[in-house]
């Protein structure tokens, strides 16, 4: 058994000149937890060319969804980023990573903190009902630096509080809080700062977050990560991980190199 499975392109969007997402056949043999990601990629000259990629869609969906970067000159990224539908891509048969509901120990509210592409784990949780089973309220922020950066903002707002599945604890439990940085916005500041200011719990109607209450899923830039993880660190998070559930959990959205 190869490594990979192909699968067809069923749609692709481009959401800006360097982000895109896109929709493909799931093989009935690809089980994953909501959260998780995949090697995915293209086969070139003969050869897998993949890279980690987390899973947009829900893991009851029957069809796969991604949400990629265009980096001019990335190897596999100069390449997808032109797909169309019909074509081929390649998914590995294991997901793995850390942003999983049992990595977390019970609490009150869940936090998921995302910037750029670092939103993609957390469109598949806030459609796990689990997540709603768990907790009290979900509370999504994703950070960009531009409003068209905002990907899937209309289907978190328009779309998913009338899914016939998981409509109704959307619409009582999900508050999803967009903010940029570079240009005006009803939501401005980045995810670190936010999470230290009293005006925004205020806005959100939540307590301050607190580690002996809240739990935090976090995914994005390794400096983001960083910073975060010190925040939560300092306030008394404990990091968790498969062998021992936490207070927070982290994973990186794209490695530096
Ligand atoms: C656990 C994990 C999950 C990931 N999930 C996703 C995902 O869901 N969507 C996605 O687009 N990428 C994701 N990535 C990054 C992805 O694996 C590749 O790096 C990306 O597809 C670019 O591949 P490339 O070969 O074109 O360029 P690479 O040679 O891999 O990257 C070149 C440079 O581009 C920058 N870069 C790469 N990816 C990103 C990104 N996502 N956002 C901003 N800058 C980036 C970095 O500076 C990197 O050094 C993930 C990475 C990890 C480790």
């Amino acid at each position: 058994m190869t490594a990979f499975t192909s699968e067809q392109v069923l749609s692709v969007t481009h959401w800006t000149d360097t982000l895109f997402s896109f929709t493909a056949t799931r093989s009935p043999s690809l089980r994953f937890d909501s959260g998780q990601f995949v090697m995915m990629g293209l086969e070139i000259e003969g050869r897998p060319l993949t890279r980690a990629y987390s899973v947009v869609s829900a893991a009851y969906d029957d069809y796969l969804e991604f949400l990629s970067i265009k980096v001019p000159d990335g190897a596999l990224t100069s390449k997808l980023q032109h797909i169309k539908e019909g074509d081929r891509i390649l998914v590995g048969r294991k997901p793995t990573g850390t942003l999983i509901l049992p990595n977390l120990k019970p609490g009150r509210n869940l936090y998921l903190l995302g910037t750029g592409t670092g939103l993609a784990p957390f469109m598949s949780i806030i459609r796990d009902p689990e997540a709603y089973e768990r907790f009290d309220k979900v509370i999504l922020m994703h950070g960009c630096r531009l409003v068209s950066e905002l990907a899937y903002g209309d289907r978190i707002m328009r779309e998913l509080p009338q899914d016939e599945y998981i409509g109704e604890a959307i619409r009582s439990k999900l508050i999803y809080f967009p903010t940029v940085t570079r240009e005006p916005f009803k939501n401005r500041g980045r995810v670190t700062e936010l999470l230290k200011s009293p005006e925004f719990y205020a806005e959100i109607n939540l307590p301050v977050i607190s580690s002996e209450h809240d739990r935090v899923m976090i995914c994005g830039s390794p400096s983001m990560l960083s910073e975060l993880k010190t925040f939560c660190i300092d306030q008394g998070f404990k990091e968790g991980n498969s062998g021992e559930p936490g207070d927070f959990v982290i994973e990186k959205a794209f490695v530096e190199k």
